[in-house]
């Protein structure tokens, strides 16, 4: 079997791969609460599962990297359970991750994010790198979304909700505490402007203490979740992330040019 995981390779396999233009999926998630129903690994478990799955399905062509665990989660550290890297730290982080990846000859590196306040972080980071985009999980899912979704729009689909729920139904069924689900929780449909869902935000965005609106840490409502959806929803996103590491590794990369002075002086 082709080695589908980073860390398993031997330092010559790791060339090997660089040379044969492997694309690195990079995996980021956050340690925190996911209401009284979901363990804190939620985004590591789903994020997991998602990139390993699409590596394993590219038969050799993409290769998943040790994930990222912890995030930047200054928003929910009134919840216990919950862990933050400051935001500079982080950017830091993934960029020499990723930078790492570039200095031995891997030019297409793909961040694939599973926790929300990372992700303009991680545009960040990708930016700085060039030739790594960033993505979140749930984005490469909306197909499923679109067929399934029962929760509301805004705000029904955001944190724990039907979405992250019926994900970990299907992981990891024993886990899961149904008797401790609360019902709907929107805390973040403020007023027209100001909304937040995994599957489009208001206008104006604003991250808000997550203490201050949500007696539970849930975010939309875990009583629609089903370990059925979790499945087509993880089967849209890995189907998603093989296709898009396809498009990409054939994808030519122009080299980069520098028009800001000419060789040739003007005497
Ligand atoms: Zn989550």
């Amino acid at each position: 079997m082709i080695k589908h995981l980073f860390r398993t390779l031997t330092w010559p396999e790791a060339r090997e791969r660089a040379e044969q233009g492997a694309v690195i999926v990079i995996p980021v998630a956050a340690i925190e609460q996911h209401g009284y129903h979901l363990p804190v690994d939620v985004d590591n478990v789903l994020v997991e599962h998602v990139t390993e799955e699409a590596a394993r399905r590219s038969e050799g062509s993409v290769l998943t990297a040790p994930m990222i665990h912890y995030g930047f989660n200054e928003h929910n550290m009134g919840f216990p359970g919950t862990i933050t890297i400051r935001e500079y730290v982080f950017i830091d982080f993934c960029y020499d991750v990723a930078h790492s990846f570039v200095r031995q000859g891997f030019d297409r590196i793909v961040f694939v994010n599973g926790h929300g306040s990372n992700q303009m972080l991680c545009n960040l980071a990708s930016a700085q790198c060039a030739t790594a985009p960033a993505r979140a999980h749930w984005a490469l899912a909306k197909d499923a979304v679109d067929r399934l979704r029962q929760s509301e729009f805004p705000g029904g689909m955001a944190h724990a909700c039907e979405f992250e729920t019926s994900l970990y139904m299907y992981l990891r069924p024993e886990l899961v505490e149904k008797d401790k689900m609360t019902p709907r929780e929107a805390p973040s449909n403020v007023n027209q402007f100001i909304y937040d869902d995994l599957f489009g935000s208001g206008p104006v965005h604003m991250v808000n203490r997550w203490s201050r609106i949500s007696e539970s840490g849930v975010e939309g409502d875990p009583l629609l979740a089903t370990p059925e959806k979790g499945r087509e929803f993880a089967e849209s996103s890995i189907c998603n992330l093989v296709d898009f590491c396809r498009v990409f590794r054939e994808q030519t990369v122009p080299p980069e040019r520098d028009f800001n002075y000419s060789n040739e002086r003007l005497d």
